[in-house]
């Protein structure tokens, strides 16, 4: 597959789970792929070798080292903003600082991550951030702050869509349902409940999430911005 030949692309949060799927869906049809971890240095040294990627190490709650280390990718074709923070539990007795390192992940650097690929990226870029269902569902109990960081992808993605779109860039949400990851195992022990809220029960696999990733940021994607691409079997419907 040569349909990313020449691109150049970041993914943030790409070591493991959705992000890693990503990395190599890109990197097979022959883009050149950079991507960022925090913690896991084995998992993205060996993804790097296995899938020819470049990994960097730039914590997504470090503002001034994410900034620089999108600055320092050049003009980018895509950006993938894929890193991602879950913090679930009784509101009245999860930690504020484990709250705010999950906005911070999960909603300020996905803003200033986009707005820095924005400067200098190629007309015609596409900047996607992965999302959540739970940006339009939250069936739960336990999991209001996590839902909050995903409805703010929303608004952010029609804004930002808006302000890029002179340029031919493209912004959009990939809105997964449950997905097999480390983040929420197909066996985990809340798994038969999320089926039960989905048509089709089962998670999904991180490559299908890929594959509508790189639908958007190929050439059939031109005309999709702003817009929340939603992947999750009906668990919003
Ligand atoms: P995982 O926990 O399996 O993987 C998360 C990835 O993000 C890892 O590569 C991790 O790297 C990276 N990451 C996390 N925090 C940071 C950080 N501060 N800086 C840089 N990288 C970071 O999660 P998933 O693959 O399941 O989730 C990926 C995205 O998809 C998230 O945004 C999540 O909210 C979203 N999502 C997932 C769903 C699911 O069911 N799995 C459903 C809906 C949305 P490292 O280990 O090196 O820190």
């Amino acid at each position: 597959m040569t349909e990313f030949s020449g691109k150049n692309i970041l993914v943030l949060g790409g070591s493991r789970g959705i992000g890693a799927a990503i990395v190599r869906r890109f990197a097979a049809a022959g883009g050149q792929v950079a991507f960022t971890y925090a913690g896991s240095a084995d998992a993205a040294q060996a993804l790097a070798t296995d899938a020819n990627a470049r990994a960097i190490q730039t914590d997504s709650a470090d503002r001034d080292a994410l900034i620089a280390t999108v600055a320092a990718q050049g003009a980018l074709d895509v950006l993938v903003i894929n890193a991602g923070a879950l913090v679930m539990g009784d509101p009245l007795t999860l930690e504020p600082d484990a709250i705010d390192r999950m906005i911070a992940v999960n909603v300020n650097a996905p803003y200033h991550a986009a707005v820095e690929a924005a400067r200098r990226m190629s007309d015609n870029g596409r900047i996607i951030v992965i999302g959540s269902v739970n940006g339009d569902r939250m069936p739960f109990a336990g999991a209001a702050a996590y839902a909050l960081t995903k409805s703010a992808m929303q608004g952010m993605v029609r804004g930002l869509a808006r302000d890029f779109g002179h340029r031919g860039i493209t912004v959009n949400s990939v809105q997964p349902g449950p997905t097999d990851t480390e983040m929420n195992p197909a066996d985990g022990p809340n798994a038969a409940v999320m089926h039960g809220f989905m048509a089709i029960k089962r998670h999904a696999h991180a490559s299908e999430v890929a594959e509508l990733t790189a639908f958007i940021a190929g050439p059939h994607g031109a005309m999709i911005t702003g817009s929340l691409q939603t992947i999750d079997g009906a668990f919003g419907a």
